[in-house]
């Protein structure tokens, strides 16, 4: 089951507690395709400038990731440059660089257009939904994220982008910037009333939300939480969020189901979420998702079966 993936693919300069990074890979597009890659065939739509290298495409590659997708035009990459304070879950954006994403209009591949699962990585929402459109109704499962950047410059797109969903992945300030509730259950909530199904609120180191309607039909919200996995060493936060949505969508696609997957699938789902983004910050930029193997991530969601029992 192939899952379609659109993003930024981009350079990262990233400032923590920890030290400097000035110049990785990374960028939505990349960390979503390389956590789904563990679960089902990835397929990739970006575009990169002429400082993107073959050894920066071997990335992708080596996890199987199918760049056919992935446009090569004039100029540089886009750049994204951000400080993390001792608590991880605050970051600063120095800098955000649009370069060859400024003029891009991404086009589908016709080899890509059997697509049954897509993720909407964080680009702008006009070209979410340009690719939403382009999948048309063969998309069974569409997921998507947005960020702060975005929704305070494109609210309008936004709405537009939100009502194509079925599963939006976010964070708890930005489900407040989006929503005007500060209360996480009532934005989740106004989130549901605004298109997708499902909505999941992530909140960092304390883990993460899923909130989906309930089956029948009724005005009805279901939630499950889980809590992050306990890592002493946050080394870099960036893409934890965006492995996160990988991890969910990857086993989405891998289950096959529609775009109302069982409660089971969905809980499973977050789990695996959860599973990814907590390698995404055992290293600078996406190194722990190039080295970690589908073991690993069995035995992590192992232990996150054990962190969350608590009846025999
Ligand atoms: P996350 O930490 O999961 O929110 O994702 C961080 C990644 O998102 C970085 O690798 C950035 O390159 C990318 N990113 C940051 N801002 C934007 C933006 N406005 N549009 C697209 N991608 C972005």
């Amino acid at each position: 089951m192939s899952l379609l993936v659109v993003g930024s693919v981009a350079f990262d300069d990233i400032t923590t507690p920890r030290g400097r990074a000035p110049r990785v890979l990374g960028g939505s597009g990349t960390y979503v395709g390389l956590a789904a890659s563990f679960f089902t065939p990835v397929r990739v739509v970006g575009v990169v400038g002429e400082d993107f290298t073959a050894a920066d495409e071997a990335v992708l590659t080596r996890r199987g990731i199918d760049v056919r997708g992935l446009e090569h035009a004039p100029g540089k990459c886009f750049c994204w440059a951000c400080e993390y304070e001792e608590n991880p879950n605050n970051r600063r954006t120095l800098r955000t660089e649009l370069n060859v994403f400024e003029h891009f209009a991404p086009k589908v591949p016709p080899a890509y257009l059997d697509s049954e699962y897509l993720f909407l990585g964080n680009i702008a929402p006009a070209l979410q939904c340009q690719v939403r459109d382009q999948l048309g109704a063969r998309a069974r499962l569409v997921g998507g994220d947005t960020m702060n950047f975005w929704i305070t410059g494109s609210p309008k797109e936004v709405r537009q982008f939100l009502s194509r969903l079925h599963l939006l992945t976010i964070n708890d300030q930005e489900a407040q910037l989006l929503t005007g509730e500060h209360n996480l259950h009532r934005a989740a909530r106004a989130i549901i009333a605004m298109g997708p199904g499902a909505v999941v609120i992530k909140r960092g180191e304390h883990g993460a939300t899923l909130y989906y309607a309930t089956a029948n039909g009724g005005s009805g919200t279901s939630y499950f939480g889980v809590p992050g996995y306990p890592l002493e060493d946050v080394f870099d936060p960036t893409g934890a969020g965006d492995a996160f949505a990988g991890g969910m969508l990857g086993y989405l696609a891998q289950q096959g189901g529609d775009a109302a997957p069982s409660e089971a699938v969905l809980r499973r789902a977050v789990v695996y979420g959860s599973v990814m983004g907590s390698f995404a910050c055992e290293r600078f930029g996406v190194e722990r998702l190039t080295e970690i193997t589908s073991a690993d991530v069995e035995a992590r969601y192992r232990e996150f079966v054990a962190l969350t029992r608590f009846e025999a």
